[in-house]
């Protein structure tokens, strides 16, 4: 068979349950390749039909990634980003939605050529164009895809088939990656292979066998289930990894290197060996375990899922993460949920608690009037105060508010009639809400902003320029700014056309930390390289440290501040 190009493929795929740590999986074994110098590519396959994740519901989805070229991703694309330090496009994320958007779009334009338009093959087909595609941008030696979902979902039959297609066409170019759930029952006490064994089953329904399988599990997996997952696949008991539970996300790659499957991985797929290279990495991967000084960070949520909203804050939590790790500190994340605040001003007390505040991204009403008396705490009692987007707009309400004394300030998201719309529907957005136009139509990806010199943002970055990514449909009113700014507010960022605001704050001389941004700073923080503004956040942060700091457990502060919905 004719070889089309000379990238190696590898496609990974979930077994038994979803939320096991798979797109960790796929971005470790990315940064493992690329350790060894080879150029690898990440690609994120989800099932739906959704063009993209920007119309879903976060508490249900998860956090919307934004990449520089402004496409709205599953959150994959940031663990990608996070592990292998490149950045994601369009090209790197295919749905559903697309593929068939696509077809449909040719057959409208009489590309097929008067043919039938079938499900089978022509589907496949696309999503194998596609994947193709992403090799070609990323010039990949490598190109790693992960599908969403689990084997045996009725929805990943075409995205299975197409990896079934290549395989059949290049067996020597493309591989499986079976990632799979092992359960310890806890009456049995004992690790349980047969649910993987039935999605090893699913996989040969479709004529594919695994090339590996990574055990995820609460442990390693035993010798006896190595043994058991190989002769079920037929594979060396080399290919079959254990994934255990480990301390962070960051171990998995380290971890993966100790049963030695980046070398075999490279024999599998037939590249040469090469030296790796992963010292810094395991470096903080270590680090982070023995660090034993912690700072209490509220994070503002409002959609929570299951108790945590871990999944909707991700890119925040991790930057969180990255920035008080470089400090030798460690995060005490505590959720807060402003919904209380609204119904007991009181309970405000409980912030004094916490060394720093972070109020991220959201939309809609619901929640907004307790962020606004958060913004106003934290201003007022010093509390060092960070407005990721939705927290910027908040801060310059609540500045407006208490401030100005512009009692009735607001967002013309939250009150489409407020007479003081300090926060205003942006220009080019009003045509699109009006005919509901929602899809990849917000301000998105990344945009340049000059920083003013001598405030709290220029310090932090220590440049005039910089560049970040956006995801929004409002804006500070320009007609505000001259009076906010006389109050004292600082609009320390500001687009080089001077007309939008990307950053307010008020000076270090009236507050440790009190900053907000229009932009999402969090998409662009690394492991190996936090975000200046986190760093600067969690230093103001650290050195607040509140007095009551190790008087009071994690739980017990969790118990006075959170309510769950
Ligand atoms: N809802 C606000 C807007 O659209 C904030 C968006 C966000 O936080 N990403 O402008």
């Amino acid at each position: 068979m004719q070889k089309k190009d000379n990238c190696k493929y590898i496609f990974v795929v979930g077994g038994v349950m979803s939320s096991v740590g798979k797109g960790i999986a796929a971005a470790s074994i990315g940064k493992i390749l690329q350790s060894r110098g080879y150029r690898v590519a990440n690609l994120k396959a989800d099932m739906y039909v959704n063009i993209d994740a920007g119309t879903i519901r976060p508490a249900e989805h998860g956090e919307v990634f934004v990449g520089d070229d402004g496409v709205e991703a599953d959150q994959d694309l940031g663990n990608y980003e996070r592990f292998t330090n490149q950045t994601s496009t369009k090209e790197d994320y295919i749905t559903t939605g697309q593929i068939y958007a696509e077809v449909i779009r040719r057959e409208r334009n009489l590309e097929y050529g008067g043919e039938d338009v079938e499900v089978y093959p022509d589907i496949p087909k696309e999503i194998i164009r596609r994947i193709t595609a992403c090799h070609e941008k990323n010039k990949s030696d490598i190109t790693i895809i992960e599908y969403g979902g689990t084997v045996g979902e009725y929805q990943l039959l075409p995205f299975l088939e197409a990896a079934r297609m290549m395989k059949s066409k290049n067996p020597g170019d493309v591989f499986i990656v079976l990632t799979s759930y092992l359960p310890t029952p806890s009456l049995l006490g004992e690790q349980k292979s047969k649910p993987t064994q039935r999605a090893i089953n699913d996989l040969h329904s479709m004529g594919l066998n695994p090339d590996f399988v990574l055990c995820r599990a609460d442990h390693p997996a035993t010798p006896d289930i190595k043994r058991t997952i190989s002769n079920v696949c037929s594979l060396p008991i080399e290919r079959i990894i254990s994934a255990p539970d480990v301390y962070s996300i960051y171990d998995v790659p380290v971890n993966f290197e100790k049963e030695n499957f980046g070398e075999i991985l490279l024999k599998t797929i037939g590249l040469p060996p090469r030296q790796k290279d992963l010292a810094d990495w395991t470096a903080l991967a270590n680090k982070i375990k023995k660090i034993n000084k912690e700072v209490k960070i509220g994070i503002v949520g409002k959609y929570f899922n299951f108790k945590s909203c871990k999944d909707t804050y991700i890119s925040v939590i991790e930057s969180v993460n990255h920035a008080t790790w470089n400090l030798g500190y460690k995060p005490n994340i505590i959720w807060l949920d402003t919904e209380r605040y609204e119904a007991d001003k009181g309970k405000l007390k409980e912030l004094e608690e916490l060394d720093g505040i972070i109020l991220p991204g959201g939309f809609g009403k619901r929640g907004t009037e307790g962020m606004i008396l958060v913004a106003d705490y934290a201003r007022q009692h010093k509390i060092p105060y960070f407005g990721l987007c939705l927290g910027m707009q908040i801060l310059t309400i609540s500045f407006a508010r208490n401030v100005l004394n512009i009692k009735k300030a607001n967002s013309t998201e939250f009150d489409s009639s407020t007479p003081d719309p300090v926060i205003a529907t942006m220009a080019d957005q009003v045509e699109k809400i009006k005919n509901k136009n929602y899809g990849a139509t917000m301000r998105l990806g990344s945009y340049p902003c000059t920083l003013k010199n001598g405030t709290v943002a220029a310090s932090a970055y220590g440049k005039k320029e910089i560049t970040e990514r956006h995801r929004h449909r409002y804006e500070v009113n320009n007609s505000y700014v001259e009076r906010l700014e006389k109050a004292g507010l600082v609009f320390s960022g500001i687009s080089p056309n001077g007309e939008l605001m990307e950053i307010a704050e008020l000076p270090k001389r009236m507050h440790p930390f009190y900053l907000g941004t229009q932009f999402h700073p969090e998409f662009k923080s690394r492991p190996l390289a936090p975000h200046p503004l986190f760093t600067a956040f969690i230093k103001a942060s650290i050195s607040k440290k509140s007095p009551t700091q190790g008087s009071i457990s994690k739980k017990e502060l969790s118990k006075k501040l959170v309510k769950v919905v």
